[in-house]
């Protein structure tokens, strides 16, 4: 049984404003589902994805008003966004510098060509040449030609204070493959690179062990949760069972109603979810008109009213 890729990762900001401005604006990401967090209505959860919204795609935020991420281990610590080609990343370079972003310089990392980056509230992203691996589905109407688009998610970095816990969860638990290790960019740790499926930049973790450093406390510029894909709801199901047998406490199966979750934290803190790869974000939306409206779960929308009234506008 085997995972096969990164599903989406949910990072947290407290300017939702601003935070849709810079992933559609300045990322050229697709707004694909702006909706309320389903334990929180008073909040947006906003979705960015390829053009159709695919699996393996989505970098979704919690629009939450806290304080900014203190950073440190039991967390992920920085988030890979994939482009194809060394022309892309040299167009990244050159388009966010003309939009007042800071970044690093494009650097060889784990032999693939990498731009480091963060939002505007500390988000750290890296832009990674896939090589042109799997598939793409650019949105038409990104403000970025097509082939320099934004492709999907991966490798995510963790950042955890003992490495053997995490592996024994990655490894025993998940049935991913330790494949190899890499010297940071600064040269100062291990990066551990572990593979799910079939491997390759959309279903990587890379950890780095730092007993040095405090625990991150989670906030703005942070993130919330990593997901993993499977693709149908037999092996969803038995993923459930498979962490119940080895004692892990879950959450059990939620419906999401995009996809079913199953919620855990790996033996570092760091929060998991395993999510189907379907039905997916064209259950209660037209395709061509995805992320235009608030869209609510059946169970909230008799609340539309009261919803849309404590909700802040994005534009
Ligand atoms: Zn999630």
């Amino acid at each position: 049984m085997q995972l096969t890729g990164i599903h989406h990762l949910t990072a947290i900001s407290a300017h939702a404003k601003g935070n849709l401005a810079f992933y559609t604006g300045v990322l050229g990401m697709r707004l694909v589902k702006k909706t309320v967090n389903q334990d929180d209505v008073s909040a947006y959860h906003l979705f960015y994805a390829d053009g159709k919204a695919s699996p393996g795609t989505d970098l979704t935020f919690f629009d939450w008003p806290t304080a900014r991420e203190h950073r440190g281990t039991h967390s992920v610590a920085r988030t890979g966004l994939r482009v194809n080609g060394e022309k892309a990343l040299g167009f990244w370079q050159d388009r966010l510098l003309k939009l007042g972003v800071h970044t690093g310089k494009v650097t060889e990392v784990d032999g693939r060509l990498t731009l480091p980056f963060e939002d505007p509230e500390g988000q750290r992203l890296v832009l990674v040449d896939d090589g042109g691996t799997g598939e793409a589905n650019p949105w038409e109407k990104s403000p970025v030609q097509a082939e320099h688009q934004i492709r999907g998610l991966g490798p995510i970095v963790l950042n955890v204070p003992e490495l053997s816990r995490t592996e024994r969860a990655l490894v025993d638990v998940m049935n991913m493959k330790r494949v190899r290790d890499y010297a940071s960019p600064d040269g100062e740790h291990r990066i551990h690179v572990y593979a799910m499926g079939a491997g390759g930049p959309a279903a990587e973790i890379h950890v780095i062990e730092q007993k040095d450093l405090p625990p991150a406390r989670q906030g703005a510029g942070g993130v919330h949760h990593v997901a993993f894909r499977t693709p149908d709801e037999a092996s969803y199901h038995a993923w459930t069972k498979r962490l119940s047998e080895f004692g892990i406490n879950h959450s059990g199966e939620i419906d999401r109603f995009y996809f079913r979750s199953l919620y855990f934290r790996e033996p570092n803190g760091i929060l998991f979810e395993i999510a189907t790869d379907g039905p997916g974000f064209a259950t209660d939306e037209a395709m061509e008109t995805l992320g235009e409206k608030l869209a609510l779960p059946p169970f909230l929308e008799p609340r539309r009213k009261e919803i849309e009234a404590g909700l802040k506008p994005l534009k």
